[in-house]
């Protein structure tokens, strides 16, 4: 039996991509090596782009995710010792991970995608068919989708495209903290920041407020999470009444590198295809976004209206057209943070004087 897409990685990009290739009609496959649900590092903070795309996805039974998300509508900036506030508007969602990708995942699920938890896929072979060699046996497909993230041994860097500089970790965890205003507070310090915002499990409602802290930080300023929330004066003061409420988790290295949509034939969508500064907040938007386009495009191959290498030309030109502009925004951000404080800190007084331009500056990273 041969698939008709087999998809790697049943992350936000995987289970998009899947499901958008299995509404035209196609048979789909959608392996995860992990299991669902589970906490990843994450922010948690999904941007109103995406919002309207992540609503077509879920099926109806998980309709609930969005209605009863916190919304965002403020950001706060704490650097160098000011405070620049812009309004998000439309407001961002604040999707705590555990649920958004079991919701995703059971979502694909319903619209008759065969998935499977707990197969690592171990090696692809071929351009178009391709074999995919699993722990759980050998499947064939006429077209291959790779969802399968920032860091996988299907992902791994090549010695040109990929830094082997600063090493860098995420880490996150949630806390609980009474009355969170809704807002995504950033907490930069030199060697990283920490991202904070109010978060919503079903459990917790009427009960104390749950905020999740989430943080990019060389690993040479710190290795943990306790050592992050030291790291900045005023995060070390909100954080010193907060009770834990899950364990932290980690993940590294984290490296940027040019945006690759295809490879030898394979649709790389999601972090897959570059990983981008968490701190844009766009991170799960492409994932859905490009996952959602890479489906898109394989339907007129898998109606046999177009070649394989045809549909994968048309994602790589649609995906630089309308989604490759992020990573410049964010690379362009991370040089301006990167400057001596004896430069950034004229710039922070204007933004600080003049908010207009910090709302203006934001609407430019989206
Ligand atoms: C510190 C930090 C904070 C962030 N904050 C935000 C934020 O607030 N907002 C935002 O939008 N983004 C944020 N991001 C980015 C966001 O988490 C990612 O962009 C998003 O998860 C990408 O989704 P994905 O589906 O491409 O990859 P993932 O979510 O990583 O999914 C990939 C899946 O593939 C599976 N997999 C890997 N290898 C294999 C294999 N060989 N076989 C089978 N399965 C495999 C993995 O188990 C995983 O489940 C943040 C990232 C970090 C590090």
């Amino acid at each position: 039996m041969i698939y008709d897409l087999i998809v790697t990685g049943g992350g936000p990009a995987g289970t998009s991509a899947a499901i958008t290739a299995a509404r035209s009609g196609a048979r789909v496959l959608l392996l995860e090596r992990g299991q669902f649900p589970r906490h990843k590092v994450c922010g948690e903070f999904v941007s109103a782009e995406s919002l309207d795309l992540l609503a077509t996805l879920l099926d109806s039974s998980q309709s609930p995710l969005l209605h009863g998300a916190v919304r965002i509508p403020q950001a706060r900036f704490y650097l160098d010792g000011r405070l620049l506030t812009t309004a998000i508007n439309p407001p961002a969602a604040s999707i705590a991970r555990l649920n958004l990708d079991a919701a995703l995942w059971h979502s694909a699920e319903r619209t008759g995608v065969e998935s499977r938890q707990r197969v690592t896929v171990q090696d692809i072979a071929g351009t178009g068919p391709f074999r995919v060699m699993t722990m759980a046996g050998e499947f064939e497909t006429r077209a291959l989708i790779n969802a399968s993230g920032r860091w996988s041994n299907l992902n791994a860097p090549t010695a040109d495209n990929g830094s082997s500089g600063e090493r860098w970790l995420g880490l996150k965890a949630h806390f609980a903290e009474a009355a969170p205003e809704a807002s995504v507070d950033l907490y930069f310090f030199e060697g990283g920041y920490c991202g904070v915002q109010p978060v919503n499990l079903n459990e917790q409602k009427g009960k104390m407020g749950r905020v999740n802290a989430s943080a990019m930080v060389r690993a040479d300023v710190a290795s943990s999470l306790s050592e992050v929330l030291l790291c900045h004066p005023q995060l070390r003061d909100r954080s010193r009444k907060w009770k834990p409420l899950s364990n932290p988790v980690s993940t590294s290295p984290l490296m940027f590198r040019d945006p690759q949509p295809e490879r030898n034939g394979v649709l790389m969508a999601g972090d897959a295809v570059a990983f981008v500064d968490p701190f844009i907040g766009d991170g799960i938007s492409l994932a859905l976004r490009s996952g959602s386009l890479a489906g898109q495009c394989l339907v007129s191959f898998f109606r046999g209206k177009i070649s394989l290498s045809e549909a994968v030309r048309a994602y790589s030109e649609t995906y630089q057209q309308q989604l490759a502009s992020v990573f410049r925004a964010s690379s362009r951000i991370r040089q301006m943070l990167g400057l001596p404080r004896s430069v950034r800190r004229p710039v922070l007084s204007v933004l600080e004087k003049v908010p207009a331009v910090t709302d203006y500056l934001v609407r430019k990273t989206r």
